[in-house]
């Protein structure tokens, strides 16, 4: 069922992806497994074959609940057409050698997600791709760095692990007169509050797994690119025989129907929560874009419609049985990676890889994801646990 643009997203989230004419009635969508699709006759199965129709001869193209995430999410983020990946990092690696080539000049930001940076330094360079880093916070000034044969540039807003926001429509502007695609990391914002292809994004990836899923039960991934991008990213797809299961895209469809109400909670329980930490004198400096006064304060206001509940605090220096004692007393903050669930965590980070500026804070760095309890019970559980430093001042 298309949703006329006139909606708001909210509306969307509740109806995109969803026909229960053609299911018996059923409210959702059900989750439909299957590898052969079956025909009545000779001129059917030719139909099935012809190009442009892949969803109707195979399973590994598709299947009725593949093509309902698709097309609710790629309406969410104002792109063309989306495809689906077993990871949010199958997504980005696939988006990628969807479009580089050897002798191509690729830009990742320096605080891109680690694995993709992984991927960028081993496999793309392995595949005689050019990598090269470039300060997030760079702006319009990235054109010095954008080569004739820069055939990507990459942009994850905030950062991962430091949240630094960046000037997407200027670093747009300056890869689009080389051609260069952009090609977005947005899975902090998800759609709701960050929308990609106003800002000049040719594809943008979400991480299901994490607001999308909502409830740490499910991994998935989803690229979604303008038409510009969409045939490379298509072929790309098939062509690695990338496909997800049905309980997890059955999983990512019904967390975006709650997924608006949820976001707007882990945003305030989050500010909340990165507001009473920026006053503890245990903490030297909160990452949290949406906080007044933090460097990426103004781009986020100017282009972000929300932020989500995930930010990061960096602790003064303390010795090792003070950050046991820390994170040993947090009661409602399990220490454990991903993010976006309903729970709240917070996980020690290891100091970020820098290639282009280096990371100078010495003490630990905390990754925080505010969950969905009580944000009094967050804000209280989180400060005992940080008066539990205190005695080693
Ligand atoms: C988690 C994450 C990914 C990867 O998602 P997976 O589903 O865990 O593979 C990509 N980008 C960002 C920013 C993430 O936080």
């Amino acid at each position: 069922m298309e949703i006329p643009h006139s909606f708001e997203c909210e509306t969307h989230l509740v109806h995109a992806g969803r026909d229960p004419a053609s299911h018996a009635g059923m409210v959702n969508t059900p989750a439909f497994r299957g590898s052969t699709i079956l025909s009545n006759s000779l001129t059917e199965w030719e139909s099935r074959k012809l190009p442009g129709n892949p969803y109707a001869s195979y399973g590994r193209f598709g299947t009725p609940t593949t093509r309902a995430l698709e097309t609710a999410v790629a309406a969410l983020e104002g792109g063309h057409n989306a495809l689906v990946f077993p990871s949010g990092l199958a997504a980005v690696t696939h988006s990628l050698l969807a479009l580089l080539r050897s002798g191509d000049h690729a830009l990742f930001p320096d605080s891109v997600y680690g694995p993709t940076r992984g991927f960028a330094r081993s496999v793309l360079l392995r595949m005689g791709v050019d990598v090269e880093f470039y300060d997030p916070c760079i702006g319009a000034d990235i054109a010095a760095q954008v080569r004739p044969n820069t055939r990507v540039v990459f942009v994850e807003s905030p950062g991962s692990a430091t949240f630094e926001v960046q000037d997407v429509p200027a670093i747009a502007l300056a890869a689009h007169r080389v051609d260069a695609f952009v090609v977005m990391d947005n899975t902090w914002a998800s759609p709701l509050f960050f929308q990609p292809f106003e800002h000049g994004v040719d594809l943008s990836i979400q991480a299901a797994t994490k607001y999308i899923v909502g409830h740490s039960d499910a991994l998935l991934g989803v690229a979604t690119a303008n038409e510009r991008a969409w045939g490379l990213l298509q072929q790309a797809t098939h062509d690695f025989g990338q496909t997800a299961g049905p309980d997890d895209l059955y999983l990512a469809l019904r967390g975006l129907r709650s997924l608006s109400v949820r976001l707007h909670r882990h945003w305030e329980s989050g500010m909340l929560l990165a507001e009473s930490m920026a006053r503890h004198p245990m903490v030297e400096r909160v990452l949290h874009p949406a906080l007044p006064g933090d460097p990426g304060y103004s781009l986020w206001r100017r282009d972000f419609k929300g932020a989500s509940g995930l930010f990061a605090v960096a602790l003064r220096p303390v010795p090792r049985p003070a950050l046991e004692a820390f994170f040993d007393s947090l009661e409602l903050f399990g220490i454990g990676l991903s993010w976006g669930g309903y729970e709240s965590l917070c996980l020690p980070m290891d100091a970020p890889t820098r290639n282009v500026r280096p990371w100078t804070h010495t003490g630990p760095l905390l990754r925080v994801h505010a969950g969905l309890e009580s944000c009094n019970d967050l804000v209280r559980d989180m400060q005992s646990a940080l008066n539990r430093l205190q005695k080693w001042a």
